[in-house]
């Protein structure tokens, strides 16, 4: 028996017109199915814009501050149930519970911050030009934003889309990934049990060309934010255009970590580490290239081969494992593909490369962490993004050679350097070609209150977290009071 999960429009749970439905399963056991899930099409699109339209024009006139405290007590009860939703989260999409909890707690931290922001959202006053004049800009809401997310952080993502659209005063629609609705499901119903009202989040599941295409096209639907793959990305903000409304673009990257001759090697080893196999390789953060000064590349490459085979890969909900499966049949096959392009480029596989057969014994999709050497810039192992625990190591002469190398890609997500220099390392801050730069620590570990997202074919300039985000789901609006009779 599993439990049916409706779409939710207008504050009722319905079941999609089509009849049609889908099945979740759990990618460390596919015998475990999580949960049955509403097929949506155009039909179930159109009715939940038709119900955030309406329930719109009550939440835009709601005080910004009311606003923030539906988040506030929406981060209070994620804390309360933090424990449960991540174990359904694991159960649905793998990562072991450290980072389950993790992704829980994101969303804790992003409903916080952007419940601060009901209280600033600022505008400007200036000096009018003019006597007798006054000159403003307020932040307006934009209306109905449509959203589509990724799998790989099913709560915090689908979070730093909701929680600055809610207090910005715009209504909702949102498509969750096929692989975790159940994580969205549980952070809209937490937004509803802390009293937002009806309709001003809507859910609609399914699959991206039948529900998240609908939404993207639909005209009641005034802005779009995408989180996935760059070749989905590119439709999405194609058609877009098209209709010019806004669409924030957050996708793929191919993360540079650079480890000079002066790094503290044991810090580099475990930020190299986490960076690459941390939620099994498949963060758009994670650390796929790292970029060793020749000196030191050999030492750095026989410590990571036994960190990495010393790694214990397993069912995520074994607070022992700490690599989970990959999420789905299609993300194995790709690390695979690669596996065998990179071997036939001449990289040298130095651990894994192959499935294991952990958990429930075969029935998971478990991808040994996985190490090439050997690789060289142009190679299509260190240039595609695998998002899979596969890790490339390059060499390099200098900090030079290494910015050129981490620059050489079209992506520009997230990027590190490791060194005590700190010369070298304020100039990598300048020049490397990303929209995050960490030093002496890995690629991964983004906080809400910075801007997040990339550069090049990462993304088109929008970010999420931080201010950056209020940017997206507001417009402005310039107003002038004249005060003068004459
Ligand atoms: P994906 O592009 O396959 O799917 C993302 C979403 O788009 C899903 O909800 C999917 O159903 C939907 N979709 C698919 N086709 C569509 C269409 N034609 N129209 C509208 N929607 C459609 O990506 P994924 O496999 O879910 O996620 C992995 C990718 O996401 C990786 O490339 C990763 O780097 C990227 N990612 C980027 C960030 C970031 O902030 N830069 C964060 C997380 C993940």
């Amino acid at each position: 028996m599993t439990t049916t999960y409706k779409n939710l429009i207008g504050g009722q749970w319905v079941a999609a017109r089509s009849g049609k439905t889908f099945q979740n399963i759990n990618p460390a056991n596919h015998d475990d199915i999580v949960g049955t899930f509403q097929s949506s099409d155009a039909s179930d699109v159109a009715d939940a814009v038709a119900a955030a339209s309406e329930a719109w024009k009550t939440w835009r006139l709601t005080p910004a501050p009311k606003r923030a405290e539906v988040l506030y007590r929406t981060g209070e009860i994620l804390l309360e149930r933090k424990e449960q939703y991540a174990r359904d989260m694991t159960r649905e999409m793998g990562k072991v519970l450290a980072e389950t909890r993790g992704d829980v707690q994101e969303a804790v931290d992003t409903a916080y911050y952007m419940a601060g922001e009901g209280r600033r959202l600022y505008g400007q006053t200036t000096p009018s030009e003019l006597p007798n004049k006054f000159a403003m800009s307020l932040r307006m809401p934009v209306g109905v934003v449509g959203m589509i997310a990724p799998w790989n952080f099913p709560m915090a993502i689908p979070s730093w889309k909701l929680f600055p659209a809610l207090v910005c005063g715009n209504a909702c629609v949102i498509k969750p990934a096929e692989d975790t609705p159940l994580s969205t499901y549980n952070l809209v119903q937490t937004l509803m049990d802390a009293g937002l009202p009806p309709g001003v989040v809507n859910i609609v599941t399914g699959f991206g060309p039948e529900a998240g295409a609908p939404l993207v096209e639909h005209p009641g639907v005034r802005a779009i934010s995408f989180t996935g793959s760059s070749e989905v990305g590119r439709i999405v903000g194609q058609t877009a255009a098209g209709l010019f409304k806004p669409c924030s673009l957050e996708m793929g990257g191919k993360n540079a970590m650079i480890v000079l001759e002066d790094a503290n090697l044991d810090l580099a080893l475990e930020g190299a580490l986490w960076g690459a196999f941390g939620t099994t390789g498949q963060r758009c953060t994670a650390t796929s290239r790292i970029i060793l000064h020749k000196k030191i590349a050999a030492e750095f490459a026989e410590k990571l081969v036994a960190r990495a085979e010393a790694l214990k890969v397993g069912d995520g909900l074994d607070e022992q494992t700490q690599v989970g499966p990959q999420i789905n049949q299609q993300q194995i096959e790709t690390s695979e593909r690669y596996v065998g392009i990179a071997t036939k480029e001449g990289a040298k596989l130095l651990t894994g490369g192959k499935r294991l057969r952990e958990g429930a014994h075969g029935k998971g999709w478990f991808f040994a962490p996985t190490i090439f050497s050997e690789v060289t810039p142009n190679m299509r192992i260190a240039q595609e993004e695998v998002f899979g625990p596969v890790v490339s190591l390059l060499e390099c002469e200098g900090l030079e050679d290494a910015l050129s190398i981490a620059n050489g890609i079209q992506y520009g997500l997230s990027t590190s350097l490791y060194s005590k220099d700190v010369n070298r390392a304020f100039q990598a801050i300048r020049d490397l070609e990303a929209g995050i730069t960490y030093i002496n620590a890995p690629t991964i570990g983004a906080e809400v209150h910075l801007p997040f997202g990339g550069v090049k074919q990462t993304g088109n300039g929008h970010r999420e977290g931080g201010t950056g985000a209020l940017d997206f789901y507001t417009t402005w609006k310039s107003v002038y009071v004249d005060y003068s009779d004459k």
